[in-house]
C-alpha cells in the first residue's frame, strides 16, 4: 500500500433501514472512506460486489435483514471473490455479537469486528484505525486534516467561498459542449479547496444546505446566462437537495431567478439522485410536477446505485438519465457494465430520456459508450469542474471542434 492512500478507498454498507444506511455512509465519508455505496440487504450486496468493475475493500453490513440475511452474506462473501474487509453491525446482544465474529473468522474474512448500533464515527474509528496495522500507513482521514466546523461552514457560505465550478457535458455525436453540470466548491483560504462530499453532509445536517444550494443556482444562472450569448442552447445542471425538493415554493422561486435574466426554462437541468426518491413524499411529487410543467429539465443522477425501482423512471417526468461512474469505470472491458449501460439506453429510448454517462476517463470507455448508445459525456477526460473563468476560457478554445 502507498503512504499516501487511505486504507479504505471504496466501502459497501448493507442494512434494510435507509436512515442507518445514509447514517452509516455520513459516518464512512466523515473517517475518510473516498467512496460509499449501499445495498438493502445481503443478495443486493452479493450483486454489487460481483458487478463492480473496480474492487470494494470494506463491506460494513447489519445482520438481521430481508431477502438474505447477514450470516448469509458473510458465508457467501468469499463466492464473488471479495477480498476487503469486513465489519458486521447490530442491535442484537453482544453475545450475538462474539458469535458472528467467530464465525466471521472461521469463514477466512478479514474480520474485523462486530459493532453495536448506532454505528458512531468513534466506534468506527475504533475497528477502522486498528486494522491498519503496525506497519500499514496510518491515513488522517480528510475530515480531520481539514477539520471543518458548522461554524466555518456558515462563515464561507456568508462570505462567498462556496461557489460553482462548471464540468462539460459534450454531446457524443457531434462532440459539441451542450451544457454543464455544476458542482460546488469551497475554497478556503488555510485549506485550499474542499470537497463537497465533505460539506454538503455538513450543510444538511445542521440546515444550511438551502442557502447553499440558493447560492450554487445564482451562480449557474449566471454562468448559463453568459455562455448562451455565444452558444444559445447551452443548459446548466444543478444538484437538489431533498430539503429543497420538499418546498412547495422551489418550482416558483427557480423560475423567477430565470425570468430576472431573461432565461427560458429549458436552460435549467435539476439533478435528483435515486436515493433520494427512496423517500418521496407527496410535497414533493408535486414539486417535480409543477417544475415539468415549468419546462426544467429533470434528471436522475447515480442511476444504478440506490435501490429504486425501475417503475419511479414511469412514475416521476424525468427527462435525463445520468449512469452512475461504478458502471462507466473499465466499462469497455467488462460485459456487466455493458449490459447495465445498454438497457438504460433502451429504457430511456422507450422513455423518451436523455441518457448520460459520468465519470469518463479513457478513450476506450468513451468509444464503447458511444456504441452503446448514450448520447451525452461527463468526466475527466473531457475536463474536470472549472470555475467560471477557466471554463470561459477552455469553452472558447474547444469550440467549434467537431468530431473526428
Ligand atoms: P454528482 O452530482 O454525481 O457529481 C459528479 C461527481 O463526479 C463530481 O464530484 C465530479 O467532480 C466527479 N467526476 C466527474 N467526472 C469524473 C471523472 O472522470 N472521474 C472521477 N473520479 N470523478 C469524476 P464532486 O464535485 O466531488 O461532487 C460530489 C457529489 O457532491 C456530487 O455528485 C453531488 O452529489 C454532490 N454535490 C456537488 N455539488 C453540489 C451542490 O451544489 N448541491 C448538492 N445538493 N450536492 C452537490
Ligand atoms: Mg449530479
Ligand atoms: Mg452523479
Amino acid at each position: 500500500m502507498q503512504n499516501q492512500s487511505p486504507p479504505f478507498a471504496r466501502a459497501l454498507i448493507i442494512d434494510d433501514d435507509p436512515i442507518l444506511l445514509e447514517v452509516g455512509r455520513a459516518a464512512l465519508l466523515a473517517y475518510g472512506v473516498v467512496h460509499v455505496e449501499g445495498a438493502g440487504h445481503g443478495r443486493e450486496a452479493l450483486d454489487k460486489l460481483a458487478a463492480d468493475p473496480e474492487p470494494f475493500d470494506l463491506v460494513l453490513t447489519d445482520l438481521e435483514m430481508p431477502e438474505m440475511d447477514g450470516m448469509t452474506l458473510l458465508r457467501n462473501l468469499s463466492s464473488v471473490g471479495y477480498q476487503g474487509a469486513v465489519v458486521v453491525l447490530s442491535s442484537m446482544d453482544r453475545s450475538v455479537l462474539n458469535l458472528v465474529e467467530q464465525l466471521g473468522k472461521s469463514h477466512q474474512l478479514n474480520f474485523l469486528g462486530a459493532l453495536a448500533k448506532p454505528i458512531s464515527l468513534e466506534k468506527l474509528r475504533s475497528v477502522l484505525d486498528a486494522a491498519s496495522g503496525p506497519e500499514a500507513p496510518k491515513f488522517t482521514p480528510v475530515a480531520d486534516q481539514v477539520k471543518i466546523t458548522p461554524e466555518q461552514l456558515r462563515t464561507a457560505i456568508d462570505t462567498g467561498a462556496v461557489v460553482a465550478h462548471f464540468q462539460p457535458k459534450v454531446h457524443s455525436g457531434t462532440r459539441v459542449v451542450e451544457g454543464a453540470e455544476a458542482l460546488a466548491r469551497w475554497n478556503d483560504d488555510r485549506l485550499g479547496w474542499i470537497s463537497p462530499d465533505i460539506f454538503i453532509l455538513i450543510a444538511e445536517s445542521c440546515g444550511m444546505i438551502q442557502e447553499l444550494t440558493w447560492k450554487i443556482l445564482k451562480d449557474s444562472l449566471q454562468f448559463v446566462a453568459d455562455i448562451r450569448e455565444k452558444s444559445p442552447d447551452f443548459v446548466v445542471s444543478v444538484n437538489l437537495p431533498t430539503e429543497l425538493i420538499r418546498d412547495l415554493e422551489t418550482p416558483d422561486r427557480i423560475a423567477q431567478m430565470m425570468s430576472d435574466l431573461g432565461l427560458p426554462a429549458g436552460a435549467l437541468t435539476l439533478e435528483i439522485t435515486e436515493r433520494q426518491l427512496l423517500d418521496v413524499t407527496s410535497t414533493a411529487l408535486e414539486v417535480f410536477g409543477r417544475m415539468r410543467m415549468k419546462g426544467f429539465g429533470l434528471a436522475i443522477d447515480d442511476f444504478g446505485t440506490g435501490q429504486a425501482n425501475l417503475s419511479v423512471l414511469k412514475t416521476y417526468p424525468f427527462t435525463e438519465l445520468k449512469i452512475d461512474r461504478s458502471f462507466v469505470v473499465g466499462v469497455d472491458q467488462h460485459q456487466r457494465s455493458q449490459a447495465m449501460v445498454a438497457s438504460c439506453v433502451t429504457l430511456a429510448r422507450d422513455l423518451e430520456m436523455k441518457v448520460v454517462a459520468e465519470g469518463i476517463e479513457t478513450q476506450p470507455e468513451m468509444q464503447m459508450l458511444e456504441k452503446l448508445g448514450v448520447q451525452t459525456m461527463q468526466g475527466y477526460l473531457f475536463s474536470k469542474p472549472l470555475s467560471e473563468p477557466d471554463f470561459m476560457t477552455w469553452f472558447a478554445e474547444r469550440e467549434p471542434r467537431p468530431k473526428a
